[in-house]
């Protein structure tokens, strides 16, 4: 998806929703689990055990993201769980035969990135999953590519392999398909071009490209070229590169 860029970091609009959560424990892990990663806003819809945040289990579990578990808001539908939310993701082990588009936890991780909105994540039950009434009612299904075998991770795991990868995504330490490695402004199409046709002379005149017999050399270099996004100040060097060579070679 090609979306714009945000300044505004992630770990202040990523809401971790969890869906009738049963186990105290799952709860406190799942806190921890997201405050390693630098993430805060948990909400619980319905979960067994109202009062969870002082269950000892889920306390233990939290060891020291206690805060998360204290500041967790519990709600009674996914509406008011998504209440203000512009992308939501549900995370799901089972994928189903009418769903949302299905995407890696990577490429959950650079969407919820680029929008500049308050996003979430919907887990669901550690026995029954999410219901389809809300995974359809969520943008995307995330599925965590595991064991065909065995592909069911404890909620909490599961919680921390999404929020680790919106850490890199949100850090700029992922692989993005939108803009990989980019650190300048990206060449134009007419640059590039502009580029070949004097690279192209410059070959001509030291004898390296023969107008007459050109094979594939240039369609080569393109193709080459293309596999890379060249920014304008790299197509610039490049221009210099075979505006020397031709100045030389105007020179002998
Ligand atoms: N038996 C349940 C699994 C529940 S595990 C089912 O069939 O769905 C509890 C939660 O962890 C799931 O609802 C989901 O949010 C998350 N989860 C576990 N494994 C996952 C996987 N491989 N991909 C995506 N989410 C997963």
């Amino acid at each position: 998806m090609n979306l714009p860029q945000t300044d505004m970091p992630l770990f202040n609009r990523l809401r971790f929703v969890l869906v009738e959560t049963s186990l105290p424990g799952n709860i406190g892990a799942a806190a921890r689990a997201m405050k390693t990663m630098g993430f805060v806003e948990m909400v619980l819809v319905n979960p067994r055990d109202a009062g969870f945040a002082r269950s000892d289990e889920a306390i233990a579990f939290a060891s020291g993201a206690q805060d998360v578990l204290e500041n967790a808001r519990l709600v009674t539908s996914i509406e008011e769980a998504l209440q203000g939310v512009h992308f939501a993701a549900a995370v799901s082990a089972r994928l189903r035969e009418y769903s949302p588009p299905i995407v890696s936890p990577r490429e959950a991780a650079a969407t919820a990135c680029a929008l500049d909105a308050p996003v979430a994540l919907v887990f669901g039950n550690e026995r029954f999953g999410l219901p389809n009434e809300i995974v359809e009612k969520c943008n995307a299904l995330i599925n965590i590519p595991a064991n065909p075998d065995y592909s069911s991770l404890n909620l909490a795991q599961a919680i921390q392999v999404l929020a680790y990868e919106c850490r890199l995504a949100a850090i700029g330490d992922a692989p993005r398909e939108t803009n990989i490695g980019f650190q300048g402004e990206p060449a134009s199409a007419e640059q590039v071009e502009g580029m070949y046709a004097h690279l192209e002379q410059a070959l001509v005149k030291i004898d390296f490209l023969d107008p007459h017999n050109p094979k594939k050399l240039m369609p080569r270099l393109k193709r080459l070229f293309s596999r890379t996004q060249l920014e304008t100040e790299e197509v610039n060097i490049l221009r210099g590169i075979a505006r020397q060579i031709l100045d030389r070679r105007n020179e002998s």
